[in-house]
């Protein structure tokens, strides 16, 4: 676990973020290019910190609630658009399960629509303004000074490591038979998610398991304004990624979590760390989602380059043939 960084010890974060910035393990090239253009960033910020001084938590909620809820609505708009009607083709012909959702059920998409407003507005939002004054207290979420984009990095990979141990352990928590029932089911009932099921829960699982994962990390590192914002933005959109059903080109992969949506006693997860380290993704290991588990670095959709086999009463299925991961 990360250690708690107090207001009196900023200064060593200081000296860690110089670390970080020397350190000549991360690639110089980012560095570089956040040299060139540091200064035009460190400007905007302060005309911003200027603009709402004495206001600065106007200043937080635009980056912890509009900004990441900006990246969430236009991401899954977009989405939302090709669960409907199935076009534009070049992006429908990358479903993972072939023949599902075709269109959407348009009652059901209304029903999670709300879920996913009221998880945002109820909960999100009420824990998130709560954070503020604990963020106050580890660090400086307002800070004059911009971390340096190695230290952004550093500590994306620190809250990426966090969410996946506290999600990991709260998920499969969430997957005993008594919780599941009450809490986890409402989540699984999609079985061919989209990418907006990715908050689409009951509200005790929202908190445990969505929200906390990724406050721990920025609370323990009291981290500045600007890596939250990036954080919290990735995580919707990554989180948007793994649901929505589609596995795009030069996108990260969504068929390990598709998988759990599919078989829900596999991947628990969010990178497979924690399940390769539990042995909870053996039965998934043996499938040809397994196999397309990839970053698709070229335009034929994987579902065609890597089938699944065929099933056993029908001979010519082929690729486009109903029932994958049979
Ligand atoms: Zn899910
Ligand atoms: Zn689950």
């Amino acid at each position: 676990m990360v250690s708690m960084l107090p207001p009196d010890l900023r200064g060593e974060r200081h000296s860690m973020e110089e670390l970080a910035s020397q350190s000549c393990l991360l690639p110089r090239y980012p560095q570089r290019f956040w040299g060139a253009s540091g200064d035009f960033w460190q400007t905007r910020w302060e005309t911003l910190l200027s603009t709402f001084e004495g206001n600065e938590w106007i200043l937080y909620i635009i980056g912890v609630v509009l900004v990441p809820g900006l990246c969430f609505w236009g991401f899954n708009g977009l989405l939302l658009m090709v669960d409907r009607t199935g076009k534009p083709t070049f992006i429908s012909r990358y479903r993972i399960q072939l023949d599902k959702n075709e269109p959407v059920d348009p009652v059901k998409l209304r029903q999670s629509i709300r879920t996913v407003i009221f998880n945002q507005s109820v909960i999100s939002f009420p824990m998130l303004v709560i954070l503020y004054p604990f963020l106050k207290w580890t660090g400086d979420p307002c800070c004059r000074e911009l971390p340096t984009f190695h230290w952004i990095l550093v500590e994306l990979v620190l809250f990426t490591l966090v969410q996946e141990i506290l999600f990991y352990y709260s998920h499969r928590l969430f997957h005993h038979p008594k919780l599941f029932k009450k809490v986890h089911k409402k989540h699984h009932e999609w079985t061919t998610p989209i990418g907006l099921i990715s908050i689409y829960a009951d509200p005790i699982e929202h908190v445990v398991s969505n929200m906390l994962p990724v406050m721990v990390g920025p609370l323990a590192m009291g981290s500045h304004l600007s890596s939250i914002t990036v954080w919290l933005s990735l995580v919707l959109i990554v989180s948007s990624i793994t649901h929505c059903g589609y596995h795009l080109p030069f996108l990260p992969s969504p068929e390990f979590h598709d998988y759990h949506h599919l078989k829900f006693n596999q991947c628990y997860g969010v990178l497979g760390v924690m399940d390769h380290l539990h042995g909870t993704d053996v039965m998934f290991k043996q499938t040809k989602a397994y196999e397309r588990h990839v970053i698709l670095l070229g335009f034929t959709p994987l579902s065609e380059s890597i089938p699944d086999p065929p099933k056993k009463t029908g001979s010519a299925l082929g690729p486009s043939g109903p029932l994958p991961h049979q």
